[in-house]
């Protein structure tokens, strides 16, 4: 790993303020570590600056708090949450295209409510699904993109 660390992919503030703790098995770890190495790395050292992880592990107690589904890959530790340092829906966007121009080997690559921010998972399925996340009477459905 070169850019990310174990530390900032398990970092919740979330968690902190719920006295949750969020720390990782070994697995959970050497999931997070594919991710990183897999696609936040050449992600990364492609775009030439830094990226925010705004999730990455959350333990299923966490993972329920944030209303996410416990199917999630996030507590499987094979998902993140990444935005720009700018953070808005242009820049974002820009991680979600350098994704796919790159081919990373991702399972899902998720645009969140209009680039709010980008979703992207790695784990032994290597489905490469494009979807997009939107509200539909106050719901979150994923469509094809
Ligand atoms: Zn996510």
């Amino acid at each position: 790993m070169k850019y990310f660390t174990i530390k900032e992919l398990v970092k919740s503030t979330t968690a902190i303020k719920r006295h949750i703790d969020n720390t990782p098995s070994k697995e959970i770890e050497r999931s997070l570590t594919a991710l990183v190495e897999k696609v936040l790395d050449p992600l990364r050292e492609a775009y030439g600056k830094p990226i925010i992880v705004t999730s990455g592990y959350r333990c299923p107690r966490l993972n329920a708090i944030v209303g996410s589904t416990p199917s999630s890959q996030h507590v499987k530790g094979e998902a993140a949450d990444i935005k720009s340092v700018q953070d808005t829906p242009e820049e974002n966007k820009k991680l979600y295209d350098l994704i796919v121009k790159l081919k990373l080997p991702f399972d899902q690559l998720i645009n969140e409510h209009n680039y709010d921010w980008v979703h992207v998972s790695f784990g032994a399925r290597h489905r490469r699904q494009k979807l997009k996340a939107v509200r539909k009477n106050g719901r979150t459905v994923y469509v094809n993109s």
